[in-house]
């Protein structure tokens, strides 16, 4: 492959209203910046009540007619964004690189995975076949149908700003839906050409919306009567607002949340495989990732046999720029967030555990002002650790050395999140044990990042996932629709007089 092509755009962001760019007019902006180089690379507009108040009217206006459409026409559409986006991947890529920091190549597999639920998508005149049983009683058929909310808002996390919108309207929009996304603050470009390209595979005006913003405009879809349902993906003490708070106005919501996933690694298992697994997925998008690793749970003597070797690795880690096709961890995404990570470092080895690889004040070269860390390593990390509790969300792998299996499980469990999970084995026994007993949503055996396929839904437990449904797959059918039962008798002419008793099946 080539050197991709960087994105460079400088105009300001604004919002996508009723099929239309459209400035913000707020008169609040925020910068957004290039990771990599530290510099402002443009500006986003925050948008007011009165501008989101606009884009849930265009939302609603948009809702009878779409609703109304055959869902195999809606598939078409979806058919047609389908085609745009693998023709537009790189491009996509491209932003996500330029405003997110991650690796090209790494954005290309996001944007990818994005592509997978929109293929599910297309899946939904079949995904919305209703249940029929002829004859319930004599003469009476009862049937079951799926019908659209309304106008439904997604509000979504800077770490995937192509793949977790994608979670989310695509299977909306296909249910018969309309659409409002408030995507990150801190990289909101792909939100717009992604409207773009779904006005240019057909979809109609006010479907599909965005509003950039921060808590004011989620606050505003988050109590407006006209918005049926809330989906979110993002950290959980922001999820648990979300939840209680479109709770408490009537909405449908599924919010999903942080996470601290473990990966057990048995004495049995192929060290070599655990090694890669583990540097990929606690590094990979500098440990930004809803399930990324971030503990390696070290059962018997692993830990002495495999730390050197982590160790190895995460000091000739490739860290530069993510456009480079050779880096393997780019920078992080805002100086806030470096200093927060690089803040949990210092609470790690204060509170007494082994620092083995410090990734703390790396300097790229030419990059000189960009927001990087190299990847940091922990060993003999214990439970109340605050490296071990907290969400560090950065490329920090903590090492916590157990006896046995029983143990592992139980450490597991007993943490507070429960997104992602892995156990690194060979012994088939074990590896159903763990699948069984691990109060975790997502299982992964010698799999360190088990993201669910696009028709088997994602989601974790415990303060991973406020709400009863998972994202996409069927689970997000069911969440972007409500059911309807019909029962129907066309009566014979001759009439039976009136029935006085409960009906029962004769
Ligand atoms: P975040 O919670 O800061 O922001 C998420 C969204 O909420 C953004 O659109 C933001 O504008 C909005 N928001 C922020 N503060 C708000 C407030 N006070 N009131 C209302 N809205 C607010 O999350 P982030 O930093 O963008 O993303 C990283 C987090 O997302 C991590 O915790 C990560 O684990 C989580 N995440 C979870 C999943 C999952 O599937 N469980 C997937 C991706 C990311």
């Amino acid at each position: 492959m080539g050197a991709p092509e960087a994105f460079t755009a400088t105009a300001g962001i604004g919002h996508f209203i009723a099929g239309q760019a459209v400035a913000g007019a707020s008169g609040r902006t925020q910068d957004v910046f290039n990771p990599a180089t530290g510099a402002v690379a443009r500006q986003v507009a925050l948008a007011s009540a009165d501008e989101v108040n606009a884009a849930v009217a265009a939302a609603k206006a948009a809702f009878p007619a779409w609703a109304d459409t055959a869902p195999l026409r809606r598939a078409r559409v979806m058919f047609r964004f389908l085609e745009l986006l693998n023709q537009e991947r790189d491009t996509l890529a491209a932003m996500i690189t330029a405003e997110h920091g991650k690796v090209f190549t790494d954005a290309q597999g996001e944007v990818t995975r994005g592509i997978e639920i929109v293929e599910f998508a297309c899946g939904i005149p079949q995904l919305l076949k209703g249940d029929h049983t002829e004859q319930v009683g004599s003469g009476i058929d009862n049937w079951t149908m799926r019908q659209p909310l309304g106008v439904v808002a997604g509000i979504t996390p800077f770490n995937f700003p192509v793949m977790v919108p994608m979670w989310m309207f695509p299977v909306a929009i296909a249910c018969g839906n309309t659409f409002i996304l408030k995507p990150s603050e801190r990289d909101p470009s792909p939100s717009l050409f992604i409207a773009q390209l779904l006005k240019q595979a057909g979809l109609p005006d006010g479907v599909f919306n965005v509003v950039q913003g921060d808590k004011l405009a989620v606050d505003t879809l988050l109590t407006h009567p006209d918005v049926k349902a809330v989906s979110f993906v993002g950290s959980t003490p922001i999820a648990q607002y979300i939840y209680e708070t479109g709770a408490r106005h009537g909405k449908r919501v599924q919010a999903l949340g942080g996470a601290k996933n473990h990966m057990v690694v048995m004495p049995d298992a192929d060290l070599e495989q655990a090694v890669d697994a583990l540097i990929g997925a606690a590094y990979g998008s500098a440990g930004e990732r809803c399930m990324a690793i971030s503990v390696a749970v070290l059962v018997g003597d692993v830990a002495d046999r495999i730390v050197p070797k982590l160790a190895e690795r995460a000091k000739t880690l490739k860290v530069k720029n993510g456009m480079e096709l050779d880096a393997e961890m780019g920078p992080i995404v805002t100086r806030e967030a470096l200093a927060r990570i690089e803040g949990y470092i210092a609470k790690g080895v204060e509170e007494g555990a082994q620092l083995v690889v410090d990734g703390r004040g790396l300097k790229v070269p030419g990059h000189e002002n960009g927001f990087f860390t190299g990847g940091t390593l922990f060993d003999h990390v214990s439970p109340e650790m605050t490296i071990y509790r907290e969400e560090i969300f950065g490329p920090v792998l903590s090492c916590v050395r157990v006896p046995d299996f029983a143990r592992a499980v139980e450490l597991v469990n007993a943490h507070e999140f429960g997104n992602g999970v892995a156990c690194f084995t060979r012994d088939g026994h074990i590896a159903r044990e763990f699948g069984r007993r691990i109060e975790v949503g997502m299982v992964g055996i010698n799999v360190p990042i088990p993201v669910p396929m696009a028709w088997h839904g994602f989601g974790g437990w415990k303060k991973s996932l406020f709400g009863d449904t998972h994202a996409y797959g069927e689970e997000g059918v069911h969440f972007y629709t409500r059911q309807k039962s019909v029962m129907q008798r066309w009566p014979e002419s001759t009439p039976k007089g009136a029935e006085f008793v409960m009906p029962t099946a004769k």
